[in-house]
């Protein structure tokens, strides 16, 4: 049986079909038709299934489309923002290339908290009730697509304020459900890792921050001026990062960890990608409000590995290519179960 790799596109998907097509797989873009002419510059990309909503992915035709090519769906950020890891779950028919669980636990606030403190993550503190609010805290939706509407406040009079503008502006709608984080002041820093069912083994691949619109530019502006500026968390996109090599084995120990702790609550478990996401503060402490549990499109800048990959591989190797890899030695060993669900 010849395995063809799929992804939506959008995110990676260039570097997931890249790394595909390198490890020998012919490769399927799922395309909104609006964005044809982009994927069609690239040669890598074999097939095209073309859809107008990436929802579409589940409908009986696209699935069978997908399983008559025997195609085994790489998850991204996308397919958790726009067909919602629910209907990943219940409605999309193909095989899926890691946790498809994971992803029910990346999209549930609550879900996702818990496994952050089982495995011994510090994180911030939380406020059940804005009338709580005794801090700088931000404000974040539920389920918002790339920090859109998030907001800060320091009381519950400036959290009412905020939202009043808010809604006036349309960013947020009427009761959207929100969540209340203490703001951790530091430096934000992604870490991008792989875990592998079939070596057993935890691979750390990447870090890197992300450029975020308005956030990122306030210190273009004198701190005097910024008066009525309130900064939004928009990612537009991702700077590389090393860290400094002292950090690096409490980065192994959090990996590691999480992926105990995935184990235990929620098997089977990590499989492939994740990315634990989070500051350091004015300690050199770091303290985690996200995971990811998928490819995350900070790995996008390193299509030819990161600082880190060499200490790993002796050849070129991105997260896409990572992905493929797994899924070739998977099929090889007949195990693809282990490593899609
Ligand atoms: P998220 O959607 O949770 O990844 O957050 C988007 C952005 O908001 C992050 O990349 C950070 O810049 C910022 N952010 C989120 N949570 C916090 C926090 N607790 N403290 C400081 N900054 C945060």
């Amino acid at each position: 049986m010849m395995i063809e790799v799929a992804t939506l596109g959008s995110h990676c998907a260039l570097q997931v079909l890249k790394g595909a097509k390198e490890e020998g797989f012919t490769t399927i873009l799922v395309c909104q038709r609006k964005r044809e002419s982009l994927y069609r510059r690239f040669g890598f990309i074999d097939e095209y299934i073309f859809v107008d909503s990436f929802k579409e992915v589940t409908s009986t035709d696209n699935v069978s489309a997908l399983n008559e090519r025997h195609a085994v769906i790489v998850p991204h950020g996308t397919l958790v923002s726009e067909v919602g890891a629910k209907n990943v779950i219940e409605d999309l028919g193909v095989p899926v290339f890691g946790s498809r669980r994971m992803l029910l636990w990346e999209s549930d606030r609550e879900l996702k908290e818990r496994l952050m403190r089982e495995a011994g993550l510090r994180t911030p503190k939380t406020f059940s009730s804005p009338d709580e609010i005794d801090r700088l805290v931000i404000v974040k939706l539920h389920g918002a697509k790339g920090g859109l509407g998030y907001f800060l406040a320091e009381s519950p009079k400036s959290y009412y304020e905020n939202l009043e503008k808010l809604t006036m502006s349309r960013k947020v709608g009427g009761g959207a459900p929100l969540y209340i984080q203490e703001y951790v002041v530091g430096v934000p820093v992604y870490f991008e890792y792989f875990y592998s069912p079939l070596s057993g083994e935890l691979e750390f691949h990447s870090i890197d921050r992300r450029y975020e619109t308005t956030v990122d530019g306030l210190g273009r502006v004198p701190a005097r001026m910024q008066g009525s500026l309130r900064p939004s968390y928009v990612v537009v996109g991702n700077t590389p990062l090393v860290i400094r090599e002292s950090l690096l084995e409490q980065v192994f120990k959090m990996g590691e960890d999480f992926v105990s702790a995935a184990a235990r609550l929620a098997p089977p478990g990590m499989i492939g990608p994740f990315c634990i996401e989070g500051v350091y503060d004015e300690n050199t402490e770091f303290v985690a409000f996200e995971f990811s549990a998928r490819i995350v499109a900070g790995t996008n800048l390193y299509t030819q590995g990161s600082p880190y990959t060499p200490f790993l591989f002796d050849g070129p190797m991105s997260m896409g290519r990572r992905i493929a890899v797994e899924i070739r030695k998977a099929a090889a060993k007949g195990s693809l179960s282990k490593v899609t669900t």
